[in-house]
């Protein structure tokens, strides 16, 4: 008897869709699977967000421009795509943090904000001394219930109180998430520092001991930064995603408009006027996208709630000449300083200045 194919559609080529089909496809070879894999993409070309423009000599990112390179899940990536040879790391820099229309610099061995090294804290002109004791109440602070989530906001204010908080917490935090950090949950958005509170009360205490601590720019003295992006830039990784899916249909310039069931299977009505069956759905998309689709049914009304941040990227070329010490830094604001509603991020492109080398 012939072996039946079960059909799984992939709906969205962003990474999330991408590194989705590629892992199936190579499940399905390794284990001799009978599976035929769709993957269906709105736009005419794949990667999302991830989108990179080549222009001039520049590799400009419209979307990431980099990634934590102590999250293993990209470098992990880039082994299993033989392309470990094309990762760039950024160059160690310097970080400051917009306060009362003044450049200040982050006390070396802040991580993700909280500062973990005394000494450097301490001299900061970042705080006041009254703050600086405040903040010091973490260390003595116990740890908050674990039953129920909370904002991000609510819990930094709580261990660090408010000086801390708008000065440094918040213009980092917000600005690397570009979100209200009155709004984000702290299960979601910051896992670590839930835990790390669990797990030794003080927060403080418990991001020294993380492995973010230990691999950090601000906090070691290697050379290397925090962030890592690929030659060619971020694109590259979706372009060799794309080429290892050889074993998949790939649809570009196809819209998923709506999903029934019929006999068991799912049935995906495109916007070319066409449909497709599938035995497995699998959605990798934004939760404003997703839901809609299942608005009929009235199920997933709840992503209805979940706000959207807009955010924006700007890219600007300076002669080398014209930039002093190398121009290796970032900075960060929150909205305390009103430059937009969430927060701001402004970093030298050290790495395009390394691809336009490599390039
Ligand atoms: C400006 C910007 C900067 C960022 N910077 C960073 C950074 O520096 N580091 C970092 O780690 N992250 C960063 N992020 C976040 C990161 O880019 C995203 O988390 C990630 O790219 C999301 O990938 P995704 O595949 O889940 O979704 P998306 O990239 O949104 O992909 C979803 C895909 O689904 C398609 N689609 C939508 N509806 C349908 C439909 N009905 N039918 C078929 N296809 C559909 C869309 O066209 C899209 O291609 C940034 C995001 C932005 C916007």
């Amino acid at each position: 008897m012939e072996e039946q194919i079960r059909k799984v559609a992939v709906v969205g080529g962003g990474i999330t869709g991408l590194t989705a089909a590629y892992f199936l496809q190579k499940k399905a070879q390794e284990q001799g699977l009978p599976i035929h894999i769709t993957l269906i993409e709105a736009a005419h070309r794949l990667g999302g967000k991830i989108q990179t423009l080549q222009r001039d000599g520049f590799v400009i990112e419209r979307g990431p421009d980099s990634f934590l390179s102590f999250k293993d899940s990209v470098n992990q990536l880039a082994k299993e795509l033989d392309i470990e040879d094309r990762l760039i790391g950024s160059s160690k820099g310097r970080w400051f943090v917009v306060a009362e229309d003044q450049l200040q610099p982050i006390p070396t061995g802040t991580v993700m904000g909280v500062p973990t090294k005394f000494g450097p804290f301490l001299v900061s002109d970042l705080f006041s001394w009254s703050g600086k004791v405040r903040a010091a109440g973490d260390l003595v602070l116990p740890k908050t219930s674990t039953a129920v989530d909370q904002s991000l906001g609510k819990f930094i204010r709580r261990r660090f109180g408010k000086e801390l908080v708008e000065n440094l917490l918040e213009p980092l935090l917000s600005g690397v998430n570009g979100g209200d950090i009155d709004r984000m949950s702290l299960e979601a958005a910051f896992p670590q520092f839930a835990e790390a509170e669990q797990q030794h009360r003080s927060l403080m205490v418990g991001m020294k001991k993380t492995k973010l601590a230990l691999s950090s720019e601000v906090y070691s003295d290697k050379e290397e930064g925090i962030f890592q992006t690929f030659e060619g830039g971020m694109e590259t990784l979706v372009k060799t995603l794309e080429k290892k899916l050889n074993g998949c249909t790939v649809l570009k310039g196809v819209k998923v408009e709506g999903i029934k069931k019929e006999a068991g299977k799912a049935v995906l009505k495109l916007n070319n006027a066409s449909s497709i069956q599938a035995d497995q759905v699998l959605f990798a998309l934004p939760h404003s996208m997703l839901q809609p689709l299942f608005e009929p049914y009235g199920l997933l009304k709840g992503l209805k709630e979940i706000p959207l941040t807009s955010i924006a990227t700007v890219s600007m070329a300076f002669p080398e000449a014209a930039v002093k010490s190398g121009g290796r830094y970032r900075f960060c604001s929150g909205p305390q300083q009103r430059f937009c509603d969430y927060g701001m991020q402004l970093g030298s492109s050290e790495m395009a200045i390394q691809n336009r080398a490599k390039g």
